[in-house]
């Protein structure tokens, strides 16, 4: 998945989000990149969040949607990008085999990005960061 997030020089917030979807998917399949509010959600008045990772578990949670939630409660990027991730992780105690990711951006500019991948590493994003073979920036 790539996805990008976007701010210019008025303060507009912009996303986009797109992806080869998952290894040996079954037919049909839809993941969350195509879904707003589950693979990208942008708000021009909060700020604007995407996703990478387990398309089914962005889903359930409404992954972009909850973590511009979490900063119009108040939440930094990275703080909400964190929670995101560990809401979905909380509700897999039992895996450790797959991967989630979030990016956000709030309407001050600032940015956040936190994973996890398989075998439970936490990290950060840089402000262009790689994960495996994808490669997620802000600008
Ligand atoms: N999120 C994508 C999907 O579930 C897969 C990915 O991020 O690689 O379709």
């Amino acid at each position: 998945t790539i996805g990008m997030l976007a701010i210019d020089k008025n303060g507009d917030i912009a996303g986009a989000c797109t992806t080869s979807g998952m290894a040996y998917k079954m037919a049909g399949r839809v993941g969350d990149s195509p879904i707003i509010g589950a693979g990208l959600y942008v708000d021009n008045e909060v700020g604007g969040a995407t996703a990478t990772g387990v398309g089914e578990e962005v889903i359930r949670t409404v992954g972009s949607f909850l973590i511009v939630e979490l900063m119009r409660q108040g939440k930094s990027p990275q703080e909400a990008c964190e929670e995101g991730v560990k809401r979905i992780m909380a509700k897999n105690k039992d895996r450790n085999d797959f991967q989630i990711g979030f990016l956000a951006i709030n309407k001050q500019g600032e940015t956040g990005g936190y994973c996890v991948h398989p075998g439970f590493t936490y990290r950060e994003f840089s402000k262009a960061g790689h994960m495996n073979n994808e490669v997620t920036s802000f600008y």
